[in-house]
């Protein structure tokens, strides 16, 4: 039997009526024939709510009891779809991760899939019943449950939809798909028809919080036609899907604002053969993840050395880098904790030039300092005060057109 695989948002399964509304959209697929297993998010924002209830009692809780109650959203979501659907008139069974043995390691609230044993999922397929799973959430070699991370419920539905060989894998939100960049801060901000994996994972990345980045991940690695489209209106959404030559005629994609970042710099570090790799082994080790490292060389004896990481790593990294100041002899230690990151993204400027000027000029005449700049083959990120991030962001949409759907911006 051909499977389609159907994620829910929390805001598509908010409260009795959306999930009622959610069901019947599987109701309408199972109807043509197909098996389906849903993955459900935690309704609404009662992910918020479980992390304030956890600070309100630990400012550190411990990450793994954090597992544990984090888990508890969508282990409420999926018993209700399922009852939604049986008063529907439809055979449905609900799992948590750990009962259909979605294996992850053991990196509490951010742990990545290491395994899925789909049989139990086809035993149910098989007798015509509709699955429905607990998103974001597995358990490791010793049966702890793990989270992977916020917005890991597309991870999960894009895994299974890899592990079941499934037609689709559908990503039902709150948006009617992915857009230029986002619609709620760049309102002009227009749909596109498909995107390639390798864009939508540069988005993903750095900002674009609609899909999780692993999830796209998977899809390339495996294959999987991901639709991601509005749980409240049947438009089609934005498939996500290998690279087409024509792509490349479309110089900028999407742009997008990445808040919640903190910078490290390491000022005067000895220039010499290990430091770096001392430096990153004790953040390493603190499992800190790093992004966006620049090291120049201030003299033939001094270097200088920054990095970007999430906020909620600050306090590990900075406890990292005081134990090896001294030993790399580090003048001194600056921290930025109000910084944000603005990109644009394009396989087609891998083939074009220019692109950093126009976006370095818009900046400029928007009277946006540039903090530092990174680059992939296919992006450029600006870090820019946080405060002018809103700004920033709208003043690049505004340069590449973005208001514009992607025909009218395809160069050859
Ligand atoms: P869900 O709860 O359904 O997983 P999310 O809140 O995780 O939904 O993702 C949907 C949100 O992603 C949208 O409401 C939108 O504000 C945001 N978003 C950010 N960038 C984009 C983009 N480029 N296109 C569409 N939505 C985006
Ligand atoms: N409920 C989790 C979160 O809010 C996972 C998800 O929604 O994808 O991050
Ligand atoms: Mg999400």
């Amino acid at each position: 039997m051909a499977i389609v695989v159907q994620k829910f948002g929390g805001t598509s399964v908010a409260n009795a009526q959306k999930i009622r509304q959610a069901a019947k959209r599987v109701i309408e697929v199972v109807k043509s024939g197909f098996g389906v297993v849903v993955v459900a998010s935690a309704r609404g924002k009662q992910t918020d709510q479980l992390i304030a209830d956890a600070f309100e009692l630990n400012p550190n809780p411990p990450k793994r009891e954090m597992d544990q109650l984090l888990s508890t959203g969508e282990q409420q979501t999926v018993s209700l779809f399922a009852m939604a659907l049986d008063a529907m008139g439809y055979d449905a069974i609900s799992f948590t991760g750990g009962q259909i043995r979605m294996i992850t390691d053991s990196d509490h609230m951010r742990a990545r899939i290491k395994s899925i044993d789909a049989k139990r999922i086809h035993q149910q397929l098989d007798k015509k019943k509709i699955v429905i799973v607990a998103g974001f959430q597995g358990i490791d070699k010793d049966e702890n449950i793990t989270t992977l991370g916020r917005g890991g419920s597309d991870t999960t539905a894009v895994a299974l939809a890899a592990a079941l060989g499934a037609e689709e894998c559908e990503i039902y939100t709150d948006v009617s798909g992915i857009y230029t960049a986002d619609p709620r801060i760049f309102k002009n901000a227009v749909k596109m028809d498909e995107i390639s994996y390798d864009e939508m994972l540069e988005l993903a990345s750095f900002g674009a919080s609609v899909m999780h980045p692993r999830a796209v991940e998977f899809g390339k690695k495996y294959d999987v036609k991901i639709h991601v489209r509005s749980s409240s209106n049947k438009e089609n959404g934005t498939i996500i899907t290998h690279e087409v030559p024509q792509m490349e005629g479309v110089i900028v994609s999407g742009a997008t604002i990445q808040r919640d970042l903190a910078k490290i710099g390491l000022l005067g570090v000895d220039n010499m053969p290990g430091n770096a790799a001392k430096i990153f082994a004790h953040l390493a080790k603190a499992k800190v993840v790093i992004d966006d490292i620049i090291q120049t060389e201030i003299s033939p004896e001094k270097a200088n050395l920054s990095f970007m990481i999430s906020i909620s790593d600050l306090a590990a990294a900075k406890e990292a880098v005081e134990q090896i100041k001294d030993e790399v002899h580090c003048d001194s230690i600056f921290v930025r904790d109000d910084i944000a990151e603005i990109s644009v993204v394009g396989i087609g400027m891998r083939t074009h030039y220019g692109v950093a000027e126009k976006m370095f000029t818009a900046l400029a005449e928007a009277k946006v300092n540039i903090d530092s700049i990174t680059t992939s083959e296919i992006r450029i990120s600006c870090a820019v005060d946080e405060d002018q991030a809103e700004k920033a962001l709208k003043v690049v949409c505004a340069a590449f057109d973005l208001h514009k759907p992607a025909k009218y911006r395809r160069e050859s």
